[in-house]
């Protein structure tokens, strides 16, 4: 039915879809405006970058800095630089090549040019180099450059979000995850999978999880220094509301994905800043081929001992594509995730319809509104699957529900405005698809908190806000309803940046 539903919702004309707007003459007038200039692309991104945007529910935080803050960073920091293969150190360096201080060659613009492209897909066309092998090996190259540097990670981040009138953020990090493979590799018990109850209770984890704790509380004070939150020169990036998602490194030995496992649930269960666990690193990698059902299984074990993080499992799936690996690998990465791991969002999800019996998992995903976390640029260079190859309007034309990321906008040097351009031009979008790929990506967020749709395709908003307007004293019932949900107030704030940005065209 619900894929009826939109299939209708599609192809009636817009301004009945608008009709649930909260001013209906206004957001008509911006998608007459949107759809006169949507082929002249510098006015589309002005408008695209302005858009309100609801939030972004993937991207990973250490993907996405930019190169250049990683070098200064890592100048200013002592650190060095492996120069044959690009690789940031910590320190102490030497003045031998392989740990250059990086403060040396940071004014050095062709070697700088060279770590730039390095630690980024930035020209990587002209090297002998797939996107997919260029894109997964930068993240080592940098990850000794973001210790320390969190606070000013998430103060980028937020800062660029912010501009481009975002204002909701759930990112992707390890913290913590170290010193979980540590523990895993080191005791005993995780190498037994019959083991459960004993891995929740292992005293080296239960420190690994408070040292996670103590590394976030430092990581946002560091933000709110840097950006001067609590000051009359507060960046615009302390208004954006930031989440964390906690990433398991899949591809580990058992019983160190087991052990980062179980620290993924405590942070989510017990830390209200954790809303979601998460796989991530390449589903093509040779134990992902091998571990990927038991990956799976382990996950669903877990979730039965925290009630609460098991309605927060969003994952890594079906980033692959014909070649990449044998046909039989696309046979059910999706369905797993979703029917076996419990996920309520799937990232990617590109390979959907190498899945098997994928018509049906296409309207399970529909009937149990499963969002699909969407990474254009990121699916053209890693897996080179784009446009009328890409799913995106095969789900679409499902009724299931999706939201636009970057997945790593450093990585891949754009932005979550150059994400939303590249589906209006591919995908040929209409202003009331932007407005639902907005919302989506608030309400299919793990914030707390019912939501304020009934339902969100069709813009019908819950009893107790049904009549309210954007900008206007809200009725007691309303009031008392988002006072009661985090996920409703940020919802609200989208209607009224909606109803001013309408005002603009
Ligand atoms: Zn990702």
């Amino acid at each position: 039915m619900k894929s009826c539903r939109l299939l209708t919702l599609l192809f009636i004309p817009l301004a009945l879809v608008l009709a649930a707007s909260a001013d209906p003459a206004r957001a008509g007038s911006s998608a007459a405006y949107f759809e006169r200039i949507k082929e002249q692309p510098l006015l589309l991104r002005e408008f695209l970058y302005r858009f309100p945007k609801g939030g972004e529910l993937h991207t990973h935080l250490d993907g996405s800095v930019y190169a250049e803050n990683y070098i200064a960073w890592a100048a200013s920091d002592g650190k060095c630089i492996d120069l044959p293969t690009y690789t940031i150190m910590p320190p102490p360096c030497d003045t031998q090549e392989q740990r250059t201080p990086v403060a040396d060659i940071q004014f050095d613009a062709e070697t700088v040019n060279r770590i730039i492209d390095a630690l980024s897909v930035r020209n990587f066309e002209r090297r002998p180099l797939s996107g997919h092998g260029q894109a997964f090996a930068t993240f080592g190259r940098f990850a000794n450059a973001v210790p320390g540097r969190e606070g000013y990670i998430l103060a980028e981040v937020t800062d660029r979000a912010a501009r481009q009138n975002n204002h909701y953020l759930e990112l992707i990090y390890i913290t913590g995850m170290p010193a979980a493979m540590a523990v895993g590799a080191s005791a005993n018990e995780f190498k037994q999978t019959d083991a459960l109850a004993r891995w929740l209770e292992n005293p080296a984890l239960q420190r690994a999880f408070a040292d996670a704790v103590a590394t976030t509380d430092a990581m946002e004070q560091q933000w709110q220094q840097v950006a001067q939150c609590d000051t009359p020169d507060a960046a615009t990036g302390c208004q954006v509301t930031v989440r964390h998602i906690s990433a398991v490194i899949r591809t580990l030995p058992r019983e160190m994905v087991a052990a980062q496992t179980v620290l993924a649930f405590m942070l989510v269960e017990h830390d209200p800043r954790y809303v979601g666990v998460n796989f991530v690193a390449p589903e093509d990698h040779p134990i992902v081929l091998r571990d990927y059902d038991w990956q799976m299984q382990l996950i669903a074990q877990l979730a039965q001992h925290f009630p609460h993080a098991a309605k927060h499992i969003t994952l890594h799936a079906g980033e692959l594509a014909p070649g990449l690996v044998p046909p039989e690998a696309l046979l059910g990465n999706i369905g797993k995730a979703i029917n076996i791991a419990g996920a309520s969002r799937i990232g990617h999800g590109t390979s959907i319809v190498h899945e098997q019996d994928h018509e049906r998992l296409l309207q399970q995903m529909a009937d149990q509104q499963i969002l699909v976390e969407i990474n254009l640029s990121s699916n053209d260079i890693i897996l080179e699957i784009a446009g009328d190859e890409h799913p995106f309007d095969l789900y679409r034309q499902y009724g299931v529900p999706l939201a636009l990321s970057t997945d790593d906008e450093g990585v891949f040097r754009i932005d979550l405005t150059r994400e939303y351009q590249r589906a209006v031009v591919d995908y040929d979008l209409g202003y009331d698809d932007l407005v639902w790929l907005s919302r989506n990506a608030l309400a299919y967020s793990y914030l707390p908190g019912e939501s304020l749709f009934a339902d969100v395709t069709e813009a019908r908003r819950v009893k107790a806000c049904s009549k309210d307007l954007p900008g206007e004293t809200l009725s007691d019932n309303c009031r008392a309803f988002l006072d009661s949900s985090e996920k409703a107030r940020l919802q609200w704030q989208l209607e009224g940046r909606f109803q001013a940005f309408e005002a603009r065209y």
